[in-house]
């Protein structure tokens, strides 16, 4: 991806600044995230991370720098997130609607959210309740090395995807999927939670069609990129992973092939509305 040069935004730099798990209570969340056995992004903050927050006693204020960072992983989140936000603007505005920005926050180890204490052993994660995405870096060597996902548009796909659940908050689609989950069985509201994650892939679909035709920026090898990224944290490559055999009903994100269908149908015209995978 010849990603230099693209409009930067500005991000959130929490890095380097401690964050609430150093002073206590990380250790049982990261106990909590290992029995869940897998890293995953689009967690359901409000689920997880509501109960959490009681063991987090003396949380930190935290100040963190805003602006455009200066070493290379970091300018790179930014534009990307600055991209996706770019396409999502012009879409929304097709459509005679008001889009506000999602903002990025780059943290280490632990951080405080509007969803509770965001901690890197949950990889990526959007917060509705703040608008932001979180991203503590080290989840990319966990994506190239221990999920076998390589190559920088592999990251792009999973920024893009998360910026998709902001898209979703914007359109109401979260709050009104969390409503109906809980009118439902536990298995019934698997299957919407499952596609609320395929519709944001398709909508990280969207943003590499759409991007690519602003920048032209797409190199070789690229697609094949976030179609592995898409594939290495579908949930039954990551529950075979961890308990080695799959198990459907407990499916939060979709498969890897569901994953990659619908990255690939957002990608086919760039079209948010073929992105409708609760109708599908
Ligand atoms: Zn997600």
């Amino acid at each position: 991806m010849k990603w230099e040069g693209g409009r930067r935004g500005g991000v959130e730099d929490r890095r380097g600044l401690g964050g609430p798990g150093m002073i206590g209570g990380g250790g049982i969340v990261a106990v909590i995230l290992a029995l869940a056995g897998y890293y995953f992004f689009g967690i359901d903050p409000q689920t997880v991370l509501s109960g959490l927050e009681a063991v987090q006693g003396g949380q930190q204020q935290q100040q963190a720098s805003v602006g455009a960072p200066q070493d290379e992983a970091g300018a790179f989140v930014d534009t990307v997130h600055t991209s996706a936000n770019d396409a999502w603007v012009e879409l929304f505005q097709a459509q005679g609607k008001s889009y506000q920005p999602s903002r990025v926050v780059l943290y280490e180890a632990a951080t405080n959210t509007g969803c509770g204490t965001g901690q890197a052993a949950m990889g990526p994660f959007y917060c509705p309740a703040d608008n932001r995405v979180y991203i503590d870096l080290s989840f990319w060597s966990t994506l190239d090395q221990q999920l076998g996902a390589k190559g920088d548009y592999a990251r792009a796909y999973v920024i893009a995807h998360e910026v998709g659940h902001h898209v979703q908050n914007q359109l109401g689609i979260t709050d009104y999927i969390q409503q109906q989950e809980r009118q439902v069985s536990k298995t019934q509201a698997n299957a919407l939670s499952v596609k609320l994650e395929l519709q944001a892939d398709c909508y990280a679909g969207v943003w590499a069609y759409r991007s690519n035709t602003k920048m032209n920026w797409l190199e070789a090898g690229d697609i094949e990129e976030a179609i592995g990224a898409a594939s290495a944290v579908g949930d039954d490559t990551l529950q075979q992973a961890s308990q080695g055999r799959v198990v459907p009903d407990s499916f939060t994100h979709g498969s890897s092939a569901d994953r990659i269908k619908w990255f690939k149908t957002g990608f086919s015209r760039g079209n948010p509305a073929d992105c409708d995978t609760f109708a599908a």
